[in-house]
């Protein structure tokens, strides 16, 4: 029997992506998979029904739940939703597991292996299939195009004949995968960009995308490839460099965030109260608790004239390319366990082996299994 590969329609109202595109499902059934999906599952997206050549289709939730064998998600499912799985049935998607506890909770008692894709490992391997990065690369640009659409100035500069006007000035913060998107974006449309990061490995690719990268003095590299959380002492001398060029900046983008703790605090009210008014400032890590002060997440907030947005799901506002990023990393992940139409995982592959929150009625994932247990 060709294992069932199966995908619903998200049921969060806010969520416009789907998990398998139609370029995906293509490969999945050429490696002799059955697709289920729920019907209109890719509406959202711009991915309609009758591109999806190959896949068969469930009428409902319920009736994709109760057959697939491996079932895709972009956002975690429901515990009522996670109750309508099959009892061997696999579960691959974003799982935010330090938050859904009641959720990591059912899937361990219905004995559901589950692969959260933020566990991942950032390893050059698993580039391919490293969803946070794909959509984080389409929360940096948006975020870009964010702020542009509300600073009262060009990103460009023009000579125009009404005289020469200046190129505005971004500054982005934190350099990572959005980071680098949104640095690469804004010099694309022609801003003067300026970048910082606490990680010093930074600086080279910051130049190489035309941006200056603003040298605060503080180093702060951490286990793989990420931050480590910074010293009073360093927060202070960071902050005052960085205080100057924010004060400066027409745009900000903030994009700051370290492994498992919340956002640090980097744009504080006092800094904001000296930025020019009309200036703009997007925390894309607003969900977790945000870079600025004062930062709400979903909201716009305007403070001494100056916007404070603090966006949620930006890979769904451009679903299509996000989408179909997300689908080509699922693709990845799960090709190398497709063998002639059945999966079989190989637990000695650190992919999987990291990638797993829950199996055979445990917790894999260390901090949640103490989180859920506490
Ligand atoms: P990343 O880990 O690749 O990059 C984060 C960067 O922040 C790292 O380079 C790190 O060194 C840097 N950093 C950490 N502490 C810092 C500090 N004190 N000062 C300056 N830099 C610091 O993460 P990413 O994938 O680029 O994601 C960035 C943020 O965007 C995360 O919070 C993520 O959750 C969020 N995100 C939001 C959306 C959205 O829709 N709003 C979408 C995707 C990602």
């Amino acid at each position: 029997m060709p294992v069932t590969i199966g995908t619903l329609r998200e049921s969060a109202p806010a969520e416009t992506r789907v998990s398998l595109v139609p370029e995906v499902v293509a490969k999945l059934s050429q490696a002799g998979a059955r697709v289920l999906i729920e019907r209109g599952a890719g509406e959202r997206a711009n991915f309609p029904d009758e591109l999806y050549k190959g896949a068969e289709w469930g009428d409902s939730a319920a009736q994709v739940l109760a057959q697939a064998d491996v079932l895709t998600a972009v956002q975690p499912l429901g515990v009522s939703e996670i109750a309508l799985l099959k009892p061997s049935a696999i579960l691959v998607g974003f799982m935010q597991p330090h938050a859904r506890l009641a959720e990591v909770r059912a899937l361990r008692d219905r004995k559901i292996t589950s692969f959260a894709v933020e566990l991942i490992p950032r390893i050059s391997r698993a580039q391919s299939m490293d969803a946070l990065s794909s959509q984080a690369a389409v929360a940096g640009y948006k975020a870009v195009l964010i702020a542009a659409d509300h600073l009262p100035k060009f990103l460009p500069m023009l000579t125009t004949a009404a005289g020469t006007i200046r190129p505005a000035q971004v500054l982005v913060v934190g350099a990572g995968v959005a980071g680098l998107q949104a640095i690469a974006t804004a010099r694309r449309l022609g801003a003067v960009v300026e970048a910082y990061d606490v990680r010093s490995a930074t600086r080279e690719q910051v130049k190489s995308l035309g941006a200056k990268f603003v040298d605060t003095g503080v180093s702060a590299e951490g286990q793989g490839g990420y931050a480590r959380e910074l010293t009073a002492e360093e927060r202070r001398k960071q902050q005052e460099v960085l205080d100057s060029r924010i004060a400066a900046a027409d745009a900000v983008i903030t994009t700051a965030s370290v492994p498992g703790r919340p956002a640090p605090k980097i744009v504080t009210r006092a800094v904001v109260e000296r930025m020019r008014p009309g200036s703009v400032i997007v925390d894309i890590a607003a969900e977790q608790g945000g870079n600025c002060e004062l930062t709400r997440a979903g909201e716009n907030v305007v403070h001494h004239g100056v916007t404070v947005i603090g966006p949620v799901n930006l890979p769904g506002q451009l679903a299509y390319n996000a989408s179909e990023m997300y689908a080509r990393n699922l693709l990845n992940f799960l090709k190398p366990a497709l063998q002639n139409g059945e999966l079989a995982i190989d637990w000695s592959d650190e992919v999987f082996a990291q990638a797993c929150l829950t199996r055979d009625g445990a917790i894999q994932h260390e901090p949640t299994r103490k989180a859920v247990e506490s």
